[in-house]
C-alpha cells in the first residue's frame, strides 16, 4: 500500500506523534480582535487548554513514559509560560506555530516573515533554542512559506497532507522534511462546536472519533507509516476524550514495536537515513504553480468563464 515506506528505528512497524496544538485564546483574538474579551463563555473553554488539559496530558505522557510535540502560537507562550515551563520540564519538543494564530497565504510575504521571525525570537528566548519545526496556523502554508523556513534554518515543516510517509520539499531556495498528516487525524472535525467561531456540527462520542483514529493506526502499523495526531488540549483534553485517548495509547502499547517520537525525532531519522543512503524519501517541488492556471483565461466559445 505504501510503496515506500522508510526503515524506523529498532524495527518498528511504524512511527506515532500525538502533537499538540496548544491555541488556547490566540484563536479568538485572532477572529474577534475587538470584542474577544466580552465573549467570556468561548474565552474559558480556549483557556481550559493551559489551565486544566495541559497538565492531565503531561500527566498521560508522564505515565506512559512518552515525549511528544506541542506547537504554540508564540503570543500563547508569553501569555502562559507555566504552560512552556511544564512542557519543556517534561522534555518534549516545542513547534513554531505562528505569533496569533495568523495565516501565512493570507499575508504579504514580508508580513509572513516579519510574524514567523518575531514568533522565533520569543521560542528562543523561552526555550533557549531555535525551533526546528513549523506548523502554519489552520494549515494555512503560503507560496512563500518553505523559502522562509529554509532561510530561518528549520528542519521540518508539520502543515502539509502530502504523503502517508515522511517526504521532502524543495524549492530554489533548499529544502526540509515534510512530516504529513491530513484532516481525518486533527480533532477538529470530531469535536469543535463555538458558536463563535461558526462551527454548529453534532460532535462525534470521544469512542467514536478514536475509532478513526485507531483505524488510522491499524493502518499505519501494517503498512509501515506514520501516524500524526493534530489535537488542540481545549478540544481532546477534555474529560472523557482524554479517557478515550489513555485507552487508544494503552491499545497502541499493547500491540508493540511502534516508535512512539517527537517530530524533531522523526525528521532527524529521515535525514539520518537520507544521509547514510539508506532511504529516499518522495520529493515535492514547489510552488506546485507560478499563478493560476491559464486554461480558464482562454477565451472560446466552449468556455464561458
Ligand atoms: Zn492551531
Amino acid at each position: 500500500m505504501i510503496l515506500n515506506p522508510p526503515p524506523w528505528p529498532n524495527g518498528a512497524r511504524c512511527a506515532v506523534a500525538f502533537t499538540f496544538d496548544m491555541d488556547a485564546d490566540s484563536i479568538l483574538h485572532f477572529d474577534h480582535h475587538a470584542s474577544a474579551d466580552t465573549r467570556m463563555a468561548v474565552m474559558s473553554m480556549l483557556r481550559y487548554g493551559p489551565e486544566v488539559a495541559v497538565p492531565r496530558i503531561l500527566q498521560m505522557y508522564k505515565a506512559f513514559g512518552m515525549r511528544q510535540t506541542f506547537f504554540l502560537p508564540a503570543w500563547c507562550m508569553e501569555r502562559y509560560p507555566e504552560s512552556v515551563e511544564a512542557i519543556l520540564k517534561d522534555g518534549h519538543e516545542i513547534g513554531h506555530h505562528g505569533y496569533l494564530h495568523e495565516r501565512p497565504n493570507e499575508l504579504l510575504p514580508d508580513q509572513e516573515l516579519y510574524w514567523l521571525q518575531r514568533g522565533t525570537e520569543v521560542i528562543v528566548r523561552m526555550t533557549g533554542q531555535r525551533p526546528r519545526g513549523m506548523r502554519c496556523g489552520s494549515f494555512k502554508f503560503s507560496r512563500h512559506t518553505m523559502d522562509f523556513l529554509v532561510q530561518e534554518d528549520f528542519d521540518y515543516d508539520a502543515s502539509l497532507f502530502g504523503d502517508d510517509v515522511p517526504y521532502l520539499l524543495e524549492t530554489e531556495a533548499g529544502s526540509i522534511v515534510e512530516l504529513p498528516t491530513h484532516y481525518g487525524m486533527d480533532d477538529w472535525p470530531h469535536y469543535m462546536a463555538s458558536r463563535d467561531f461558526g462551527y454548529m456540527m453534532s460532535m462525534k462520542s470521544p469512542a467514536a472519533a478514536l475509532e478513526l483514529f485507531k483505524e488510522e493506526f491499524d493502518a499505519v502499523w501494517e503498512f509501515g507509516g506514520l501516524w500524526i495526531a493534530v489535537w488542540h488540549p481545549f478540544l481532546s483534553g477534555r474529560l472523557a476524550r482524554a479517557r478515550a485517548t489513555q485507552q487508544l495509547i494503552e491499545y497502541m502499547h499493547a500491540k508493540g514495536s511502534v516508535w512512539f517520537a517527537t517530530l524533531e525525532e522523526i525528521s532527524a531519522h529521515t535525514r539520518k537515513l537520507m544521509a547514510e543512503g539508506a532511504w529516499h524519501p518522495r520529493v515535492d517541488h514547489l510552488p506546485y504553480y507560478e499563478g493560476p492556471i491559464p486554461e480558464l483565461g482562454i477565451k472560446s466559445p466552449e468556455l464561458s468563464v
